[in-house]
């Protein structure tokens, strides 16, 4: 039997977690590092039992591996195990990717699918990229919060209570963007639940009400079927059939192809 992990009992990862959470508040929490929980109902998420594993094992190289038989010992049987790379890129951990090819990842001489978490006192160096830009004004969201009652705007769960579709999760609201494109600054925020504010919501645009008003990314037309695609082509070429640089560039694309 494998021995390496019968040191994280409850009281371990707890302890441990309090100073993760300890370190977030005073130093990532200001960045605009999104905070992990440890529970979702009674039970430990993911994402805290692999932001634990690599504090646990900070500085040090963490493979894709380790962390699926971590995972597997705390019960949990995930298929892939993409947590590390999320808490970096779209939650603002300081954790390097081999994956990714960082600068730090080949200083560290990281492998595709191993990780680091290098230190809790900075976000992910990549964070501000990601467009998640640090909020000055935490008024504002303080103002929002309360203007929204405390729930998501979209499916209005309310902060600390279960998620209303998915009540085995507890609300933990988050600075979610109407624009993804447009950094999160005022006016640009809404208060969402932690399912609602997920990765895939990039491709849109939310208005005030979090309803959905617009396509953000162009590459989300793809998803859909062939006869919407040919339809939405017709709809922007037809839009604009009068602007002769539009119709010339559309010209020349299909010229090169046929
Ligand atoms: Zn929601």
């Amino acid at each position: 039997m494998d021995n390496r992990f019968d040191k994280y009992t409850d009281t371990y990862i707890e302890n441990n977690f309090t100073a993760i959470t300890e370190k977030w508040c005073k130093f990532l929490n200001k960045k605009g590092v999104t905070k992990v929980n440890l529970y979702s109902g009674y039970n430990y998420t993911i994402n805290a039992l692999v932001l634990f594993y690599l504090y646990d094992n900070m500085g040090k190289k963490v493979s894709k591996k380790d962390l699926t038989e971590f995972l597997n010992y705390m019960g949990i049987y995930p298929n892939d195990v993409q947590q590390a790379r999320h808490l970096a890129q779209q939650s603002g951990w300081y954790i390097i990717s081999g994956t990714r090819g960082d600068i730090e990842a080949k200083k560290l001489g990281l492998n595709s699918g191993e990780y680091v978490l290098l230190t809790l006192d900075k976000p992910y160096p990549y964070f501000k990229k990601e467009k998640r830009e640090f909020i000055e004004h935490e008024d504002y969201w303080l103002y929002l919060l309360d203007k929204y009652k405390n729930k998501c705007a979209t499916c209005g769960s309310e902060d600390g209570k279960p998620n209303r579709y998915y009540p085995s999760s507890i609300t933990n609201l988050q600075q979610g963007h109407k624009n993804p494109s447009k950094p999160l600054t005022e006016g640009n925020i809404i208060p969402q639940c932690e399912k609602c504010n997920r990765p895939d919501r990039n491709y849109f645009i939310y208005d005030d009400t979090g309803r959905v008003t617009a396509i953000a990314d162009p590459k989300f037309v793809l998803k859909s079927d062939k006869e919407t695609q040919i339809e939405m082509l017709e709809h922007i070429i037809w839009e604009n059939k009068d602007d002769r640089m539009f119709v010339n560039s559309i010209k020349k694309m299909l010229s090169e192809i046929i």
